[in-house]
């Protein structure tokens, strides 16, 4: 066990203040890579090991699952394996299913962990669209809402106060309807949603003093990790759990805020001390994990920003940062799994390597060209790895022999083999090979599967020495319970969200070409702020080698696209070419606006048709549709068809003879309010023009605000 001064040699003079101040609130606001996450796994192993906190009574919070993990090993390295680790959810839903059936007498609704089916619904009920798009969209927004405790009815009142848009174009009212009906909905399936499980603790908390003073009991210190990205849902909820008690510790990177667009608010920690006047607040200057090189490009990103902390780096100096180009996905894919080839053949490990991007939908192509290689890779964040078919089947498997091995029934683990190698027979049973597959598919990713079941294995006999398989069953069991997935021997391929607070010596930064880093949803400059911290990021996750990389097209032959604007601030040959573009666009203006309005303005895919052209979006994205305008264009065509079928003295004429659907749309996304603008729709030619134009924009004013006259 390690002594509590031990404890401390690992750290620094301003670390150590910050793990030495056991009482009351403190704030470590501090850069990537700094040690924060270091000092606070210390700070707890100190203030137990000296008796000043009690163990049973300690909680750490951390945003991911993983995270989560990660810190349970750490603080079982430091001998204190009592403490909590949770992320708020999985707190809050502990709570949740203790308490809610004992005061309300029912049990808790269950858990919806997507919204889409229920959104679907309400959408379709309202008439709106309900494509993936859109639905993507209307459950942002209601996680925006929830999260900071705004019901339907008070949703036009927030949004103004915010001034904030709702999604693709929809009024208010009509955002506030599709988020009430979805309540509505599921109340009725007897569901509730994981805002849900956070707003109903505190509900519980705030309104039943019995149930706070118990739950206060068990959390006299609380520590929150990545405190930027707390939302105010979770402030209250941490509010309601330390009532009066002040023993928090928070630690954060304002820089690191990448939550902002689900409602993380980061001035809460940038507030701490105006809320805590008291607190102890320490700053550390210096990152431990990244070379001088990798800090010096982090610190270009955010300064081209105009914000964030100078770090200076502690460790020795590494290779350049490299900025790469590719003619198109796959090359870029495979010029990435060439470079990780060559590592490995240097001798550098697959699992410490990274690959990390925007979207995990861009995975794909890195799959195939490191499956081409015959290099292990795993999705981090993939779908739940323990309820994958193999790996159920290998715990079983697992399970039964580490009880048998126990009552001597069996010798799955003979006296000679170590933990990993009675694991590895035990996999091999299950049709596993220490070599992987040279496929992608479905029998690649079983092989990763096990092949990650082996590293565990692998990792848990290294900290637990004399580990028998019986343990390392309990362990499995335990990781399960906290959806805290093994990440397995092979490169890691993971979203940047996904990835923040971890660290790999070696680090491919891929995708990063507008419309993708910054993404094509990010408008506003907030957005595109938080972009910018989403690379600085991906960026500091890297402690020895750092590679950037973007291409030039998505496809082959396909339409070009430039490089990521925060790379002219890391690469002059990107600020040239820039440069250079921005000359080419200025000299033909007209040329320039033409090539923008052929990209989604949404998602960036390459537009089509003429009249995709002409809205400046694809067809599988919402648009910014006046729902009101579109409601009077459709009856207004209805009595246009009526009257152009009493003119030919038919019966019926169909609607699509006046205007197409997609037509009507257009005009209720662009609201043109004169001839001109109007002819600029596509199915608007000069005929419908003539016979229409007038009486169209008449419709279309009809909801503009009426001049009163003098
Ligand atoms: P992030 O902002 O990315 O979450 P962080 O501030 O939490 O980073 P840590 O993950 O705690 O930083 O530390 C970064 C790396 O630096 C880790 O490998 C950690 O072990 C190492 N480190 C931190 N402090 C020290 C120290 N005083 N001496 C040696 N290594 C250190
Ligand atoms: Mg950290």
């Amino acid at each position: 066990m390690p002594s509590a001064e031990h404890l401390l040699s690992g750290l620094d003079p301003d670390q150590r203040v910050a793990a030495t101040s056991l009482h009351g609130p403190v704030a470590i606001i501090a850069g990537a890579g700094s040690g924060k996450t270091r000092v606070i796994t210390h700070r707890i192993a100190y203030a137990i090991h000296t008796g000043e906190h009690d163990a049973r009574s300690s909680v750490a919070v951390t945003f991911t699952a993983k995270a989560a993990g990660e810190m349970t090993r750490r603080l079982r390295a430091l001998a204190v394996p009592e403490v909590r680790v949770r992320t708020f959810h999985a707190a809050a839903l502990r709570q949740l299913r203790h308490y809610y059936p004992q005061v309300l007498n029912r049990d808790l609704p269950e858990v919806t962990a997507v919204k889409a089916p229920l959104l679907g619904a309400a959408a379709t009920g309202l008439s709106l669209p309900a494509n993936a798009a859109a639905l993507r969209d209307y459950a942002s927004e209601i996680e925006w809402a929830k999260v900071n405790s705004i019901p339907p009815r008070d949703y036009c009142q927030a949004i103004d106060k915010a001034r904030r848009q709702p999604p693709a174009g929809l009024p208010g009212p009509v955002m506030a309807e599709i988020f009430e009906e979805y309540e509505r909905r599921k109340t009725a399936a007897g569901r509730i949603d994981f805002e849900d499980v956070l707003l109903l603790m505190v509900a519980l908390l705030e309104a039943r003093p019995e149930v706070a003073a118990h739950v206060r009991g068990g959390l006299r210190h609380i520590t929150v990790d990545e405190y930027q990205d707390a939302s105010p849902v979770q402030q209250r909820l941490l509010d309601a759990w330390l009532g009066d008690n002040d023993n928090l510790c928070v630690v954060g990177d304002p820089s690191q805020t990448i939550y902002s667009f689900a409602g993380a608010d980061a001035s809460l920690l940038t507030t701490f001390a105006d809320r805590y006047p008291d607190a102890t607040v320490v700053r550390l200057p210096s990152t431990y994990r990244c070379t001088p090189e990798i800090t010096a490009t982090a610190n270009r990103v955010l300064a081209a920003g105009g914000e964030g902390l100078t770090l200076t780096s502690r460790q020795q100096s590494g290779p350049a940062v490299r900025v790469r180009g590719y003619a198109d996905a796959a090359a870029e894919a495979g010029g990435v799994a060439d470079q990780i080839a060559d590592l490995l053949a240097d001798g550098v490990a697959a699992s410490d390597v990274a690959i990390l991007m925007r979207l995990n939908a861009l995975t794909e192509p890195f799959e195939e060209a490191l499956s081409a290689r015959g290099i292990g890779y795993q999705v981090s964040g993939g779908t739940g790895f323990f309820r994958r078919a193999e790996v159920r089947k290998a715990l079983t498997v697992i399970r039964g022999a580490g009880v048998a091995t126990a009552a001597g029934t069996d010798t799955a683990q003979g006296a000679a083999d170590s933990l990993s190698q009675t694991v590895a027979a035990l996999l091999a049973g299950l049709g596993w090979t220490p070599q992987p597959p040279l496929t992608a598919g479905a029998s690649r990713d079983r092989w990763e599967s096990l092949a990650a079941l082996h590293a565990a294995a692998r990792e848990f006999e290294a900290s637990h020495p004399g580990a028998t398989l019986r343990d390392f069953a309990a362990e499995l069991t335990d990781r399960a319970e906290r959806a805290d997935a093994p990440d397995g021997a092979g490169v890691t391929l993971a979203s940047l969200h996904s990835a923040k607070g971890a660290e790999w010596p070696v680090v491919f930064l891929v995708g990063l070409a507008e419309g993708v880093l910054p993404h094509s949803s990010a408008t506003t400059a907030g957005d595109i702020a938080e972009e910018r911290r989403l690379l600085y990021v991906g960026i500091t996750r890297a402690a020895k080698r750092l590679v950037l990389t973007y291409s030039k097209a998505r496809s082959a032959g396909g339409r070009e696209r430039s490089p990521s604007r925060f790379l002219a601030a890391i690469s002059e040959d990107v600020a040239a070419s820039m440069a250079a573009n921005r000359q080419t666009a200025k000299a033909s203006g007209k040329r320039g606006r033409g090539a923008k309005a052929r990209r989604c303005r949404n998602c960036g895919k390459p537009l089509d048709t003429g009249a995709e052209q002409a809205l400046g979006r694809c067809r599988d994205c919402p648009g910014t549709v006046d729902v009101d305008l579109l409601e009077r264009l459709r009856s207004w065509r209805r009595q246009a068809a009526e009257d152009l079928a009493a003119a030919k003295g038919k019966d019926r004429e169909p609607a699509f003879m006046v205007a197409r659907d997609e037509t009507l749309e257009a005009i209720a996304e662009k609201r043109p309010t004169d001839l001109a603008a109007l002819a600029s729709i596509p199915g608007i030619g000069p005929s419908k023009l003539d016979d229409f134009g007038e009486a169209i924009l008449e419709v279309v004013n009809e909801g503009l605000p009426v001049t009163q006259p003098d």
